[in-house]
């Protein structure tokens, strides 16, 4: 084979297409009931952009960017996330000048240089969420309960809500200090990039992959016993709307968010049926990041839910592939082109009919609709000509229908069938 796709990227083919498809189709519906419109971004900018948003001691920014220069000499990156490209056409287009709250979603590929391993992919697709405008809490366990219902409505369950607040500008410094004393005599155990942040960014360190890492920051502070009064009160309130909503989920301070641009509420949605990686969606507010990218100070905040990662949840419920609903044979070369004219009658109906091309014989056209599972068949032959009629078979249960050799009478018998 002289052509193979690129490592930690994969095609997504038939019959898996159809779990994509009514992911995203339930996805929609739920965001219109909640008055999201969707939004189309690129899925390349400038690498500035993600350095400045994302933070450039972050594993994603350090690592895992498709970063090149284009023909122009210009730094370009492959997105690695959407909220970032979101935010930058927010200021862009004045959106902000709509009536709050303003939200959007969008649906697309995402870009990681990750190392490949089970679940985890190097363009991976994600369903993103942003909220503009708002800081009231009630926008977060709304944006909270949107979620729920999208994973809900496709048909997710056993899946656990974990909520947090990382604090504000305000009440981080504090935390920043306890973090860096709990972390002083042991950041020499740490891998390099850890120490290289214990002075530039030392929170990224409580996000570092590293199993040495994670081993020896266990017991370092929670941001969530630094909050100020502002962000506690906030995160107090999120939980008694979640409560309202009765959305169950449970506190988990040890939630951390690898983007330098999160403020007060974080969440993840987990599940113990995927290992390791057992987050298939996860979100937060980001209230500094417009003002930081130089439009006028709003809060905002999002979520992404990881596709591949829901779709290997649903694909066991997912056999029954889509099969066409009628298959026409023929004998003969008159019989044949009534085929192909009756198939093409029937799919201007809205139908998925197949017909056989060539000279095949009638019992290589009868092993083709066994193998692509079609609903009904018909042979047309010169009796059939000659009666105009056909005799309609039901391939699950063998049972035969007499109908007109007409596409109204054909179409009105599959309907039925339905
Ligand atoms: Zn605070
Ligand atoms: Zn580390």
């Amino acid at each position: 084979m002289r052509f193979k796709s690129l490592k930690g990227i994969h095609d997504i083919l038939p019959p898996d297409i159809h779990i994509w498809q009514h992911i995203e189709g339930t996805a929609r519906d739920v965001f219109r009931s909640y008055g999201y419109r969707e939004i189309r971004l690129p899925v390349i900018e400038s690498t500035d952009l993600f350095i400045r948003s994302i933070g450039e001691t972050s594993d994603i920014v350090e690592k895992e960017m498709y970063t090149f220069l284009d023909k122009g000499g210009r730094s370009v990156t492959l997105r690695p996330e959407g909220t970032a490209s979101f935010v930058r056409a927010y200021i862009e287009h004045h959106l902000y000048n709509e009536p709050p709250p303003q939200r959007y979603y969008y649906m697309g590929p995402m870009f990681r240089y990750e190392r490949p391993q089970a679940g985890r992919y190097r363009q991976f697709y994600q369903i993103g969420a942003e909220a503009m405008g708002v800081d009231d809490p009630r926008m977060d366990a709304e944006l909270i309960s949107l979620l729920s219902e999208i994973l809900r409505t496709v048909g997710l369950e056993g899946l656990r809500f974990e909520i947090t607040s990382i604090g504000c500008k305000v009440c981080r410094p504090a935390f920043r200090e306890a973090l860096k004393g709990f972390l002083s005599d042991k950041i020499g155990g740490f891998c390099a990039d850890c120490q290289r942040r214990y002075d530039k960014n030392p929170l990224r360190i409580l996000d570092c992959k590293v199993p040495q890492c994670i081993e020896m920051r266990k017991g370092s502070p929670h941001t969530i016993e630094f909050l100020c009064n502002g962000c506690r009160e906030h995160f107090e309130r999120l939980r008694s709307y979640l409560d309202l909503l009765h959305i169950p989920y449970t506190v988990n301070p040890e939630l951390v968010r690898g983007l330098d641009y999160y403020t007060r509420t974080a969440f993840e949605v987990t599940t113990d049926l995927l290992g390791s990686q057992n987050a298939v969606a996860a979100g937060g507010r980001y209230d500094a990041l417009v003002e930081e990218f130089g439009g006028p100070s709003t809060p905002g905040l999002g979520f992404a839910i990881g596709m591949e990662r829901i779709v290997s949840l649903l694909k066991d419920g997912f056999k029954v592939a889509e099969v066409p609903e009628l298959v026409i044979c023929f004998v003969g070369d008159e019989a044949a082109e009534r085929a192909f004219l009756l198939a093409q009658e029937l799919r201007l109906k809205g139908l998925w009919v197949e017909t056989g091309y060539g000279d095949a014989s009638l019992k290589s056209q009868m092993r083709r609709a066994n193998r692509l599972g079609a609903r009904y068949t018909i042979v047309i032959g010169e009796d059939e000509l000659r009666s105009g009629s056909v005799d309609l078979k039901d391939m699950g249960s063998g049972e035969k229908t007499t109908v007109s050799l007409d596409a109204e009478a054909i179409a009105g018998e599959l309907r039925k069938g339905r």
